[in-house]
Parts: C-alpha cells; sequence; structure tokens
C-alpha cells in the first residue's frame, strides 16, 4: 500500500530523515514511536509528500508519489491525515466541515456529501453534533470530527500524527476507541503516538525511530518484551 525505499530528507544541515525504508501493507496498522525530534512528523509530512525528499522513492498502491501537480493533488487525497491540532474551520458546522472537501476536491454531489457524511459523523458517535460549531464541542469531539473529515474523502489510508496529544487525559480514550474501530474495520493506518497501550492492542508493527533512522521495525510483542536497541531500551524505561 506504502512503500517508502531510501528516503532521505535535510533541514539545513539536519539529516531528518536517514535511508528510510518502510512499508505499509494494506489494512496494516503500523504505530510510529520514538523521542521528540527523532522525526516522526517529518516521515507523515514526507508520505502525503507535503515535504518533499531529497533521495528514494514513495509509492501508494504501487504508483510512485509525483512531484507536483494535478496528479499529487489526487494522489494526495488518497491518504488522509489527523493531526495534534484538529485544525476544523471554526465558522463552518461539524456537517460543513465534514462535506467540504468531498464537493470541493471530488465535486461530490451536495445531497450524497450530507448523507456521507452523516454517516461518518454517526460512526464516531456524533450524529447528534451534526448542527454544531467546533466550538461547541470538546476536544475529544473536535478531534473526532476531523476523523469523520478525513473518512469523508474515502482515502486508501490514514495517517495520525499525536491524534491525543493535545486532549486532556479523559477524552484520549474516545478518540482511541474510534481509531481502534477503523484499525478493526480494515483501515490502512500509520499512527504516531505515546500511547503504548494503543500500540500494543491495536499496532501490527511498531516502528521505533531515534535522530532521523528507523531503529526498530518489529512486532508491539515483541518491541515491548524484548526490544533489541538501547536507544529503544533507554526511551521505553523513560515512559512505561
Ligand atoms: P518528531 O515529530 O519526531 O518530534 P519532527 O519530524 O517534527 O520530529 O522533527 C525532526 C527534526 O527536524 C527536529 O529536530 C525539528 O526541529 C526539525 N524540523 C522539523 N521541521 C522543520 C522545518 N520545517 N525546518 C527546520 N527544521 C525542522
Ligand atoms: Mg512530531
Amino acid at each position: 500500500m506504502i512503500t517508502l525505499r531510501g528516503v532521505n530528507k535535510h533541514y539545513g544541515r539536519l539529516h531528518v530523515l536517514q535511508d528510510i525504508d518502510l512499508t505499509v501493507g494494506r489494512g496494516e496498522v503500523v504505530v510510529v514511536i520514538g523521542p521528540s525530534g527523532s522525526g516522526k512528523s517529518t516521515l507523515c509530512r514526507t508520505i502525503n509528500r507535503l515535504e518533499a525528499v531529497e533521495s528514494g522513492t514513495i509509492t501508494l498502491s504501487g504508483q510512485p508519489l509525483p512531484a507536483e501537480g494535478k496528479a499529487l493533488a489526487r494522489l494526495r487525497s488518497e491518504v488522509g491525515m489527523v493531526f495534534q491540532s484538529f485544525n476544523l474551520f471554526a465558522h463552518k458546522t461539524v456537517l460543513a466541515n465534514v462535506m467540504l472537501a468531498p464537493l470541493k476536491v471530488r465535486r461530490k454531489r451536495k445531497d450524497e456529501a450530507e448523507r456521507r457524511a452523516r454517516e461518518l459523523l454517526e460512526r464516531v458517535g456524533l450524529a447528534a453534533h451534526a448542527d454544531k460549531y467546533p466550538a461547541q464541542l470538546s476536544g475529544g469531539q473536535q478531534q473526532r470530527v476531523a476523523i469523520a473529515r478525513a473518512l469523508a474523502m474515502d482515502p486508501q489510508a490514514l495517517l495520525f500524527d499525536e491524534p491525543t496529544s493535545a486532549l486532556d487525559p479523559e477524552m484520549i480514550s474516545e478518540v482511541l476507541e474510534v481509531m481502534r474501530q477503523l484499525a478493526e474495520d480494515g483501515m490502512t493506518m500509520v499512527v504516531v503516538t505515546h500511547e503504548m497501550g494503543f500500540a500494543r492492542s491495536a499496532a501490527h508493527r511498531v516502528v521505533f525511530m531515534a535522530e532521523g533512522r528507523i531503529v526498530e521495525d518489529r512486532t508491539p510483542e515483541e518491541f515491548f518484551t524484548a526490544p533489541e536497541s538501547d536507544r529503544a531500551k533507554d526511551f521505553l524505561s523513560k515512559i512505561l
């Protein structure tokens, strides 16, 4: 579904992604963990080509990511992204937020976009909040709207970059529960998170990054019970 081969990127002198090889199969859930500054967000943004890479190849369903133009926009819309900050449009209702991209980018009919949006709001448990504005919702609810909005484009895969890091503790589980359900339904997902419970229970693979490299890429079982690298051991000893 998603492959990266020999991907490198610098920010000035900082080698932020170093020889990244990563394969995410269809229906696979890959959790990316690692210390702050290790390149996790940059990795997500390069998969979606919000950032260009200097060398290496990225393919989606076997197709290389085009550098720019309409072809890039189309492929990019195949990969949804959910950020730490939900970035909902404050002056639009929940329903309108979820309908926006299908209307503008996919040029869907309004009734069709609305039907799908309501279906997705139901799926994330927010059907009753369709006509509210983002500010009237809790952070956890807003993030679930952001997930519905990403799903509205019928993406082939979803990238999550620390989707629960900005939330109050009591709201984290409702968002993780929606993500867990998506995973069970077979969505292909790359999830950057510090939620080790989610990594253990929902991930097929855990990718541990440090200083721009993938240091470990293993099953959660293997990673949490017997991390190989000192970097991972050190990281786990600090957070578990
Ligand atoms: P993580 O998500 O793992 O915390 P990031 O991918 O955000 O790491 O950042 C990796 C490194 O790249 C950090 O040292 C960060 O300061 C640097 N960095 C990130 N974005 C930029 C940018 N746009 N320009 C320059 N440096 C950046
Ligand atoms: Mg980050």
